[in-house]
């Protein structure tokens, strides 16, 4: 059995969704039900369903990654997200079509050059490391690399570990560092996924811009988080959700805020997952 995608979280754990659910509801619903059925889940996707996405339908997400997404997934990366469903912290892996997504997206824009910002195991790297060509790199941040020991023997196995330029401690005093290098990483990066520490997306942003090129993407991710951007404190409190979850919430609304009215940049609010921004830098 395969456990499947979660959402973010530090400390909970969660009862694996398999792949092979019979259950469906794909079809055409009124509004109410779809309400009821959304508010079940969102209880549902920090309690044993450990679901990563806003689409109202079980079935619908199994349709896209069955149809889609699995046949096309890497051999190592695949590896990588099972090995990761046995990790107590697997809500925080990466939904599998959002790392099609991303590959997709670094091809388009022949990314060579990226940074990612929040590793935990691996997966959404090794997507990354597979997209870009042989002389790509791609410079990793993560607070601790503990977690990517879980994914590391299949980054390796994939051939792409030497892609990795991998830097453990605080993301900012790492962009700090970056900065401080001349004019080496100005302007220097295609790509940048930050899948990190919610709160300081904002402040991890100036500096990003500094560091990306101009047309190239800043990715962040868990922008809908956990669709709860659409619901007032009292709504959370009535549907239980987690102290964290209400914690963090604030935090992404006044980050969205702020890149909607971002004349340095062009966005657009992808709900794949729990909802990726891409902010393609205008100047
Ligand atoms: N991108 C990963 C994937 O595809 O599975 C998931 C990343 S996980 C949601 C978030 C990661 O951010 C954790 O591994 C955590 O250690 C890291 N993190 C949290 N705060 C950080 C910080 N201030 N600097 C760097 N990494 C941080
Ligand atoms: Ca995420």
């Amino acid at each position: 059995k395969e456990h499947d995608n979660g959402t973010e979280s530090a400390t909970t754990t969660t009862t694996a969704h398999t792949e092979t659910s019979t259950k469906s509801d794909v079809g055409v619903k009124n509004d109410a039900t779809v309400k009821e059925e959304t508010k079940q889940k969102q209880v549902g996707r920090h309690g044993k369903l450990g679901e990563k996405t806003i689409l109202h339908s079980i079935g619908l997400m199994e349709y896209i990654l069955e149809s889609s997404v699995y046949p096309r997934e890497h051999e190592q990366l695949r590896e990588l997200r099972l090995e990761t469903g046995k990790h107590p912290r697997n809500l925080m892996l990466s939904p599998a079509d959002e790392g099609r997504f991303l590959q997709v997206l670094l091809k388009l824009m022949n990314a060579k050059n990226t940074m990612e910002i929040g590793v935990y195991t691996g997966y959404s790297l090794l997507a990354t490391a597979l997209a870009i060509p042989d002389d790509g790199k791609i410079i990793a941040m993560d607070i601790n690399r503990d977690c990517l020991n879980v994914g590391w023997p299949s980054i390796e196995k994939a051939g792409v570990a030497d892609k990795i330029d991998f830097r453990e401690g605080p993301a900012m005093d790492t962009l700090d560092v970056l900065l401080g290098e001349g004019e080496k990483y100005h302007n220097h990066f295609d790509f940048i996924f930050v899948d990190a520490d919610k709160n300081n997306y904002i402040n991890y942003h100036p500096k990003l811009l500094q560091l990306v090129r101009v047309g190239g993407v800043i990715a962040y991710d868990n922008t809908l988080w956990n669709g709860t951007v659409a619901l007032t404190e009292e709504e959370m409190v009535e549907l239980q959700l987690p102290k964290y979850v209400r914690h963090y919430q604030p935090y992404i609304l006044e980050l969205n805020k702020f890149l909607a009215a971002d004349s340095r940049i062009d966005i657009s609010l992808v709900s794949i997952g729990d909802g990726v921004t891409l902010c393609r830098r205008l100047l």
